[in-house]
């Protein structure tokens, strides 16, 4: 029997997100069904509105989330129904030489994420006034039910919250893994964090527990500046140049050891102030999403070759989803990592584009939808 499920639509670029009813295939060799409880509202997915991320459309919206899996396809053997899930939007299909090498995050699964038809065998299981429709990432939280593939879900233990849950399949891994796997912050370093959005706010964090002595949070908006220090921060400035003014005195003209970029969308112009604001050897970390056609960066080549700095970019924090959902997890439940303040407002499904402009108008940290 197919389920029709309600689902937050986006039909064309620039367009507010639709509530339709959609039907979903019966879960095939290597598809689970998931009744969804909590959708994080990730900045990435107004990506595919602006059109920054040219996604093939009709999509339904959503790429963090928490459920619990209603039915499985043949042969799956990750998860069985009753299971609580995080949704993923790295796959992890464990035996590509990537997922092999101890590398999920660059899954060659993730090369299927923005194709319309399912990952385990092309077929298009998800239909909308008979069009078929795609699913953001290959999940499509936004939706009370979901039909993924296996390797975008990961179980976690069953008494934990949703909300929590959902958030560290994304932003929370994404930011907690670009300051300590991908910056590999050390104990005594000096962080700076540039945009405190969904991934910064978590870098602010990841900082943190990796024993950085000093954080610094940089961003305009006021509200986003006080809940940097909450979560560990010890300076805050509200932009680059002001940063780039006050950080050769705090820190006797070393700069600072790592720095993660991360604002709502990253620009070429901000690489060359991102790398002053690092120390000579130090490491710039590049997260969030830039405009997909943008090839241009400008740099001081010579300074970059002469300080010995480095430029990496980053998914999901460079973490294994696998590995770090739960160990992320069990930091929130010894109480060493902030999940149940990072959620600013609660939306239901219908309110998806009052979430996202109260997201444009820096009301948000993370807005959770609930569903279910
Ligand atoms: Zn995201
Ligand atoms: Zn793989």
């Amino acid at each position: 029997m197919p389920t029709t499920t309600r689902a937050a639509v986006l039909w064309g670029v620039g367009e507010d997100w639709k509530i339709e009813d959609v039907e979903l295939d019966d879960p095939k060799a290597g598809d689970v069904l998931v009744s969804m409880r909590a959708a994080g509202m990730c900045h990435s997915d107004e990506h595919a509105v602006t059109g920054d991320l040219p996604v093939p459309l009709p999509v339904i919206g959503g790429h963090e989330g928490a459920g619990v899996v209603e039915a499985v396809g043949p042969g799956v053997k990750n998860v069985a129904v009753g299971d609580h899930v995080a949704v993923s939007f790295v796959p992890s299909c464990g035996r590509c030489k990537y997922c092999s090498t101890g590398r999920q995050y660059i899954c060659d699964d993730g090369a299927k994420l923005f194709d319309l038809g399912m990952m385990s065998d092309g077929r298009n299981a998800h239909h909308c006034h008979g069009t078929p429709v795609g699913r953001y990432a290959q999940v499509g939280t936004f939706s009370d039910t979901i039909l993924v593939n296996e390797n975008s879900v990961v179980k976690v233990e069953p008494d934990l919250p949703f909300d929590a849950v959902a958030l560290v399949s994304c932003g929370v891994g994404t930011g907690f893994g670009a300051a300590t796997e991908r910056a590999g912050t050390k104990p005594g370093d000096t962080v700076a964090v540039i945009g405190i959005g969904g991934i910064g706010i978590n870098a602010v964090q990841g900082a943190r527990i990796a024993g950085a002595k000093r954080v610094i949070a940089i961003d305009p908006v006021e509200l986003k500046r006080e809940k940097a220090m909450e979560f560990g921060a010890t300076h805050t400035y509200t932009s680059l140049e002001e940063a780039l003014l006050a950080v050769p005195e705090l820190t006797w003209g070393e700069m600072c050891d790592r720095v993660i970029l991360s604002p709502g969308v990253v620009h070429g112009d901000m690489v060359e102030p991102a790398l002053n604001l690092t120390a000579k050897g130090g490491t710039l970390v590049v997260t969030g999403l830039a405009p997909m056609l943008e090839t241009d960066a400008q740099m001081n080549l010579f300074m970059f070759s002469m300080l010995n700095k480095e430029v990496k970019g980053t998914i999901y924090g460079s973490s294994n989803p696998r590995a770090a959902i739960p160990g992320l997890l069990s930091l929130y439940r010894e109480g060493v990592l902030k999940l149940d303040e990072l959620v600013t407002r609660r939306y239901t499904l219908d309110q998806v584009n009052q979430g996202y402009q109260d997201m444009r108008d820096g009301l948000n940290i993370r807005g959770v939808i609930e569903l279910g």
